[in-house]
């Protein structure tokens, strides 16, 4: 067998290497894998850049990357609907306590989550990879390693919709066009909203979201007052949205969501920002608009890759670059710099055609 095992390597703040791993053994309840694609998510970069997100801070070496796809190689001898040659997506975080949470079908939310490229947990940029079987879903031949490692970002664009309780004819406004925003998009259109107005500061992301399909695009300037903001999109639309869910995490953007929402109805946070942040609490509470979090996903594999594999929503355009792993430093680059949208890393030495 292969002994390659490139790996991306965090060591601390700024220090990123490719180096050798050894290659794992999968336990009896997983399968080792052979990656093929991984996308670089902003948190990878954050870590990246500063050592750890929050509380979470690299203390030891780990490889980084969450957001994957690859093949089994070898199945643990407890694993039965999985065989060597499966092309499967990869769900990173897995509950490892039958907690309440876990009990209720919330496993998101359990205490107790093993996530892969979550320091200290080792990710998935790497050329081989063990994960639970149990968390790795069989890919349908029409559905590529891509779209494969893009199922866990569109996945946090499922769980967001579903927090919104987005349905038939309604209206959403999404604040920010980086890959959650533009998911998101996908996803509210596949579930039945009559009218997407997607925000950015960007033109080149409201140009993506225009081709991905949004029917109004807000373009924001750092000036921007939220509830000013908050009128246009109600001009834009002819009426105010029933859902905002909000994908930037910036304390503005936030605002103006609020502001923006129908009186009744919903506003979904996704986006991280600072700790404490100042929102028009009482405008949400005397028109009864409902806040929620977002806390990635559960029980959206199976969905998501349907939703792919029948056309529901087209994700491949949202990959923008394709790098080798042995050039996984310019990936990271790139996607600090903000070029195009997803940028992807081909593990799989076998296969590098773009
Ligand atoms: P991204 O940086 O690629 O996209 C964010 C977009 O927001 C950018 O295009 C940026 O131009 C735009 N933006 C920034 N400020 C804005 C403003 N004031 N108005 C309008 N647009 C603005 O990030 P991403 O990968 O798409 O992730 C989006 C957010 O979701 C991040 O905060 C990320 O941490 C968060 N996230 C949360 C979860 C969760 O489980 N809650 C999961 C994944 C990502
Ligand atoms: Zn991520």
């Amino acid at each position: 067998m292969d002994s390659d095992n490139l790996a991306a390597v965090l060591h601390s703040k700024g220090d990123l290497r490719l180096e050798q791993r050894p290659i794992p053994e999968p336990a009896p309840d997983e399968v080792l894998l052979r990656m093929h694609s991984v996308g670089i998510c902003g948190s990878d970069v954050h870590y990246w850049l500063n050592g750890g997100i929050g509380d979470t801070v690299v203390k030891k070496p780990m490889v980084l990357g969450h957001e994957s796809a690859g093949c089994v190689v070898k199945v643990g001898s407890g694993v039965t609907h999985l065989k060597p040659g499966d092309r499967v997506a990869v769900e990173p975080g897995v509950p490892q306590v039958m907690d309440d949470f876990v009990k209720s079908g919330r496993y998101n939310l359990s205490p107790n989550l093993f996530i892969c490229g979550k320091a200290p947990n080792d990710g998935s940029i790497c050329r081989y990879y063990t994960h639970k079987a149990s968390f790795c879903y069989r890919l349908p031949d029409n559905v590529s390693f891509e779209e494969g490692a893009l199922i866990e970002p569109l996945s946090v664009g499922i769980h967001a919709c579903r927090r919104a309780g987005v349905t038939v004819g309604n209206s959403v406004l999404i604040c920010g066009a980086g890959s959650i925003g533009l998911l998101t998009l996908l996803v509210a259109k596949a579930m039945g909203a009559s009218q997407v107005i997607i925000s950015d500061l960007s033109a080149d992301r409201l140009t993506k979201a225009k081709e991905l399909g949004a029917d109004c695009l807000l373009a924001v300037k750092r000036e921007d007052v939220p509830e000013e903001l908050a009128r246009r999109v109600e001009g834009m639309l002819g009426g105010m949205p029933h859902i905002s869910i909000e994908c930037t995490g910036a304390e503005s953007s936030i605002q103006t969501a609020i502001y923006a929402t129908l009186s009744g109805g919903v506003v979904v946070l996704v986006g991280l920002g600072a700790k404490m942040t100042t929102v028009p609490l009482l405008n949400a509470v005397v028109r009864e608009v409902d806040i929620r979090g977002v806390s990635r996903y559960c029980n959206t594999w199976p969905l998501a890759i349907s939703m792919v594999a029948s056309k529901q929503v087209n994700i491949k355009p949202l990959v923008t670059h394709i790098y080798p792993l042995e050039e996984a430093m310019q990936a990271f680059e790139t996607t600090r710099q903000g070029h195009g949208v997803k940028v992807m890393i081909r593990c799989d030495k076998s296969d590098q055609n773009p």
